[in-house]
């Protein structure tokens, strides 16, 4: 099956990237969201991003120029997909939220198209559940930022067919990532073992047993990771975050993936991270270094 329009629902953090790789990869690719705001603001991350390339001799001035090319947008859900060969959701992560615009794309969609979502840990079986074939719907989890890191997660739901599998692994190697595929519980493997971290260094900050500069350090210098577990919580967003906490506190059953209280009281409070401007770190558009927020100094 060959696969050559994409179209993109959610033109937030992840689905911008996700697009912008499918159109660096040739394919015809609609995004589509329910804010006009969030779509320019998508199409101007798009081009800010490959200008970098261009200035940084990794693609051309003409390439660049065919990609954003490449991308339409919408507002009409059903219209963006009818002509789509895979549609990729990466709309808020809330379930029922989720629920209504798989229940709508199974209608609006021609029978072959794959239907993927960027999940991070809704339960594919589930949103498969809200459609009339559950073989054609699965896990496709890009990583943040999607042009630069390669991992994409597939996940299989109870009902998800070899060839919805088969197309979607082959179809990531083509566009340089590596597929690895998993199968379909509250967080998947990426966040099974991400959030529970995250967490933790939040618990520590709450519990004041170091300040946000020291945790992150900590983890930077003596686990080489390349970002510290409070900047990278920041960059997912915080809100994603007790999102995904949430479910897998629901879905496993344990007390112990709880979101902290003081992960819950900052988006609360609307501090979502980098996306708002401010999470544990304050975010200054153009500036590179990020201060630790005045309120948790
Ligand atoms: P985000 O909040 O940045 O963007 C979500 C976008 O969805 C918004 O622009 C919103 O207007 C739009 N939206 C809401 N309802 C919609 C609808 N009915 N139709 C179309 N668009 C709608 O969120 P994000 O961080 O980009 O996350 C999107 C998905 O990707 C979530 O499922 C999340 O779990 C997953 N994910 C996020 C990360 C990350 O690092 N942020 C990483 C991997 C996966």
């Amino acid at each position: 099956m060959e696969i050559k329009n994409v179209t993109v629902i959610g033109a937030g953090t992840m689905g911008n990237g996700i697009a912008q790789v499918f159109a660096m990869h040739a394919f015809n690719v609609t995004l589509c969201d329910i804010s006009n705001e969030a779509l320019e603001r998508a199409l101007k991350t798009i081009r800010t991003n490959l200008d970098r390339m261009v200035n940084k001799g990794l693609v051309s001035q003409e390439n660049a120029e065919q990609t954003v090319g490449r991308v339409s947008i919408s507002t009409d859900t059903s219209r963006a997909v009818a002509s789509a060969d895979l549609v990729v959701e990466a709309a808020t992560e809330n379930f029922e939220l989720k629920k209504k615009i798989f229940s709508q794309i199974d209608k609006a969609t021609h029978p072959n198209c794959i239907l993927a979502t960027n999940t991070s840990s809704i339960s594919i079986t589930s949103l498969a559940a809200a459609t009339s074939d559950p073989s054609r719907v699965i896990g496709m989890h890009f990583m943040n930022p999607v042009p630069v890191m390669k991992l994409v997660e597939i996940i299989r739901g109870y009902s998800t067919s070899d060839h919805a599998c088969k197309v979607v692994m082959d179809l990531s190697k083509s566009m340089g990532k590596e597929p690895v595929e998993v199968n379909d519980y509250p967080g998947f493997v990426a966040n099974r073992i991400l959030m529970p971290m995250i967490n933790e260094a939040v618990y520590t900050l709450y519990e004041g047993v170091a300040g946000v500069r020291e945790i992150d350090t900590v983890m930077k210098l003596g686990m080489a990771h390349p970002m510290g577990p409070l900047a990278l919580a920041d960059f997912i967003g915080l809100d994603v975050c007790v999102s995904i906490l949430n479910i897998m506190q629901a879905g496993l059953g344990n007390q112990k993936y709880a979101p902290c209280p003081l992960l819950v009281n900052m988006v609360n409070a609307g501090k979502l991270g980098k996306k708002s401007g401010e999470g544990f770190y304050v975010y200054q558009e153009g500036s590179k270094e990020a201060d630790v927020s005045p309120r948790l100094r």
